[in-house]
């Protein structure tokens, strides 16, 4: 027996040739597909934020930018 694959989304039973033939798979639809990249990087920024030396620097610099210009205008 052969075991139809389905959209890890909505479940939606795909095509057997689907993997060979569709290029959302493993999903039934580019919106499927979507919605599971949105999951993944939702659930990945919210327990691991990543901010390297690099951009922490980067926004102590803009912060710092942003000070004088508040002033240069009294
Ligand atoms: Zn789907």
């Amino acid at each position: 027996m052969v075991r139809l694959p389905s959209c890890p989304i909505c479940k939606t039973r795909l095509a057997a040739t689907a993997a060979t033939e569709s290029k959302d798979f493993p999903f039934c639809s580019a919106r499927c597909r979507e919605i599971d990249l949105l999951r993944w990087s939702d659930g990945k920024y919210a327990i691991v934020e990543p901010i390297s030396a690099d951009k922490l620097a980067e926004k102590i610099f803009d912060d710092e930018l942003n000070e004088p210009l508040d002033e240069a205008g009294y």
